[in-house]
């Protein structure tokens, strides 16, 4: 469970992020969704801990990991992150590049590897290089080493836009179905409104460093906040 109370960041004395509070349940995925220059990924930034906030507070599972004195570094803080500027590591196989953030029993953690590459679509793939492989290829194997630890909460931002058409439906079914079967909190952020549709058990719509309006998908596509939230979702079909 990721609950984040009076979260505030400014750059230059204007404020990017804006008194964002939002909790999202263990098995859950809500969606961010806005404008660009909104503040989404600074949000996102700042519940990993590569971005400090200038307040609030952050816990994770119940636990503060940022907050009253309190700042776990990013490696301590159960976070998985996605992003979209992923990165994977040349020299290092596939499954060497999944495996990268698990420790225990070899055994263990060749099974896990093995596991997420077959749902992520890339049995077989294991012995390859990174430059061997296509771009959205690189990016399912990004989205396998997010989620080998498992972590307790999941941050992804648009982690799927690299993907073409015919694979994306796939691969985010396929994702969704690991970090619901995990119990892992998904924070998502998305300029799709249909994926954050198909996506969310909550939607939470941002605008000028703050959350607009908050509620199931069926009901700010029924009843969105403004004349702006409706255009958003007007070109769903
Ligand atoms: P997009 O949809 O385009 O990715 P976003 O909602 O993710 O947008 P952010 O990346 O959170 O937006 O940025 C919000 C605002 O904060 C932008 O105006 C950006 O220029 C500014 N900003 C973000 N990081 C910094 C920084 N390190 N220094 C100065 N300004 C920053
Ligand atoms: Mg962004």
């Amino acid at each position: 469970r990721l609950e984040v109370t009076g979260l505030r960041r400014s750059f230059g004395g204007a404020p990017v992020v804006d008194d964002v509070s939002l909790a999202v349940a263990a098995g859950q995925v809500t969606c961010l969704l806005g404008p660009s220059g909104c503040g989404k990924s600074t949000t996102l930034r700042m519940i990993a801990g590569v971005e400090r906030p200038d307040s609030g507070a952050i816990r994770i599972d119940g636990r503060a990991v940022f907050g009253a004195g309190v700042e776990v570094p990013p490696e301590g803080r159960s976070v998985g992150l996605m992003f979209q500027d992923f990165a994977l590591f040349p020299h290092l196989t596939v499954a060497q590049n999944v495996a990268f953030g698990l420790t225990g029993e070899k055994a263990a953690k060749v099974r896990r590897v093995g596991d997420l590459l077959e749902r992520v679509n890339l049995a077989g793939y294991g012995d390859k290089h990174p430059h061997e492989l296509s771009g959205g290829e690189q990016q399912r194997v990004a989205l396998a080493r997010a989620l080998a630890p498992r972590p307790r909460v999941m941050l992804m931002d648009e982690p799927f836009s690299g993907l073409d058409n015919r694979l994306r439906d796939g691969i985010r079914d396929a994702t969704l179905e690991v970090l619901k079967e995990e119990g892992t909190a998904v924070l998502l952020v998305t300029h799709e409104p249909d994926e954050a549709m198909r996506m969310a058990d909550e939607i939470a719509l941002m605008r000028g460093g703050r959350i607009v309006q908050r509620g199931a998908p069926y009901n700010i596509y029924n009843a969105p906040v403004d004349k702006a939230a409706a255009a958003f979702f007007s070109d769903i079909n």
